[in-house]
């Protein structure tokens, strides 16, 4: 039983920052335009291509979902596997050939690759079409977002999506310090760069970093993506701090059906006592990168 002082102490929970509705709001928009556009230049359609090797069931689940994202607002988009014993030089001739491709204005190249050969994923990454590579990934595109260069390149549309989640909080990043866990490709590094350019400061932690915790409570804007289960605890936590949470994470629960559930990087409950705005998971940033996909592919025209 708490104490009416205890009780009148206690502060509220976070504002939930909501990816579903911002994405929806997102899609219906992009709906909207591609209609517009294909009423105006009659018998043009925006053409994404997710290109896939192997047949990894996380990979298929992800493709299902931008594919379905794309048929809801017009875009027509199409799936090409190739098996897992293609060769890195099968695998190129692919990716050369839908560069070449002008109704296709989009090219996914969906990782991690699954096949039984040694590939690297960086040539790979690489040979897409700077000008099609709505992932962000090849260097082109990676070089001109750390030189801040945002009006001109692709960004990955996970950070992106943190971004316009930000946004929504109305919380200002210029002058923050901001704090990112994780330095991939994918998340963490274009995040920082993000981040940077819209001119907060920026620490980036990663697996060497030392006193993580110490680091975590410096922030005004905390984005995590460092997949570890619950990792961040909310005592770590600055009061008032935006949290955004990119972790997808599966843990054992037997009270599911399935016997797990999806957890974050940030451990929900007890950050939720300290921050003022937090993403849930699932929920929160994992909708908005399908839905920051379609912009991309959409303002690309
Ligand atoms: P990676 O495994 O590529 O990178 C993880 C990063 O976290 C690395 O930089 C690593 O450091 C760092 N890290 C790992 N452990 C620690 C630790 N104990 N302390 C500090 N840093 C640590 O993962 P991704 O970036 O691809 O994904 C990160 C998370 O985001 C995952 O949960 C993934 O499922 C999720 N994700 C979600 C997406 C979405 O749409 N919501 C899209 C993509 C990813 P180091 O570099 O030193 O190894």
């Amino acid at each position: 039983m708490f104490s009416l002082a205890a009780l009148s102490l206690r502060r509220s929970l976070a504002t939930v920052v909501s990816g579903n509705k911002t994405s929806k709001l997102v899609r219906e928009r992009l709906k909207l335009e591609v209609d517009k556009m294909k009423s105006e230049f009659s018998g043009f359609t925006p053409g994404l291509v997710v290109l896939q090797v192997g047949d990894r069931d996380d990979s298929n689940l992800y493709i299902s979902t931008k594919l379905k994202a794309a048929a809801e607002i017009g875009i027509v988009a199409s799936h090409v596997r190739l098996p897992n014993t293609a060769t890195q030089a099968e695998i190129l001739h692919s990716i050369l050939s839908v560069n070449e491709d002008c109704s296709v204005h989009g090219l996914i190249v969906q990782l991690p690759l699954d096949s039984v050969h040694t590939i690297d994923t960086e040539l790979i990454t690489n040979a897409v079409s700077p000008l099609k590579d709505v992932d962000g990934l090849s260097c082109i595109n990676a070089g001109k977002l750390s030189r801040g260069d945002l009006g001109d390149c692709f960004i990955p549309c996970t950070p992106n999506g943190c971004m316009e989640l930000i946004r929504q909080t109305g919380v200002s990043v210029a002058g923050k310090h901001a704090v990112v866990i994780g330095r991939s490709k994918i998340v963490g590094a274009p995040m920082h760069d993000l981040l940077l350019w819209n001119h907060a400061t920026v620490t980036t932690c990663h697996s060497k970093t030392q006193d993580l915790p110490a680091q975590v409570s410096r922030a005004d804007i905390l984005v995590v993506g460092m997949g570890r289960a619950e990792m961040v605890r909310g005592e770590w936590v600055k009061e008032g701090a935006v949290v955004i949470d990119c972790g997808i994470n599966h843990i054992a629960d037997e009270s599911k059906a399935s016997g797990k559930r999806v957890v974050g990087d940030v451990h929900y409950a007890s950050a939720n006592e300290r921050a003022a705005f937090i993403t849930p998971v699932p929920g929160g940033v994992g909708p908005m990168t399908v839905a920051m996909l379609m912009e991309l592919l959409y303002g690309k025209n």
